[in-house]
């Protein structure tokens, strides 16, 4: 299957996106995944996305979608792929159209993550990331560490990424509803949308997801 992820930073569409394409047996392909390892192996290409990627902007089209394309070339791609944070407006989401159709392909199913703006933005801003590891998150409402700005595994200490101050934050909500929400209307008049309530436990939002996919 060919399936496309769309929601408001926040929804959950990383945490989703691992467990359908583990269920789905498909590479999960995450522009943003993408551009952070490019990031932290110092390539040119992470060096050109970083600033655009603080600010909570879109990183140019020319780089996304070539970054997208060279990796949906791979070959465990070939049999389907589940695509997380791309594209991410109504320009990626043609250069994808034509991309697919050039291979005699297309998509098969855009599931749209639906939460409140309120709920988004506390979640995210809440974050505390370790210095030693990114993987390491804590949240000061979900998940507070035992000791206020302390990693629990490692002791490092907690921060704020930078794409996660409030002001980020909101900035990325903004792009959102007005760069990559009118994809959702793009898909819409392909008849490929299916939208999933995404608040609750990661397991109930999963299954909705899958139940959208089997119709
Ligand atoms: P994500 O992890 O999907 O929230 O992406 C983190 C950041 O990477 C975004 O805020 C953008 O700056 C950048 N990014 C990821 N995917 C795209 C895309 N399709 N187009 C432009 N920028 C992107």
């Amino acid at each position: 299957m060919r399936i496309v992820l769309v929601g408001p930073p926040g929804a959950g569409k990383g945490t989703q996106a691992t467990v359908l394409a583990k269920t789905l047996s498909i590479p999960h392909i995450s522009t943003g995944d993408l551009f952070r390892a490019n990031i932290s192996q110092g390539t040119e290409l992470g060096r050109r996305a970083k600033a655009f990627m603080d600010a909570g902007d879109l990183v140019p089209d020319e780089v996304t979608i070539s970054m997208a394309k060279d990796r949906m070339e791979q070959a465990d791609a070939a049999g389907g792929f589940l695509l997380d944070g791309f594209p991410r407006n109504v320009s990626q989401a043609e250069a994808l159209d034509v991309m697919l159709k050039a291979e005699g392909m297309s998509l098969d199913a855009v599931l749209d993550l639906e939460v409140e703006e309120d709920e988004v933005v506390k979640r995210l801003a809440g974050r505390r990331t370790c210095r030693n590891d990114s993987s390491h998150i804590f949240h000061v409402a979900y998940r507070p560490p035992k000791v206020e700005g302390v990693c629990d595994i490692d002791g490092g200490e907690l921060y704020v990424r930078e794409d996660q101050t409030e002001d980020a934050v909101r900035n990325r909500l903004d792009v959102y509803h007005t760069q990559t929400e009118p994809i959702i209307d793009y898909y819409k008049a392909q008849g490929l949308v299916s939208t999933i309530p995404a608040l609750g436990e990661v397991k109930d939002v999963t299954q909705r997801a899958m139940d959208a996919l089997k119709k």
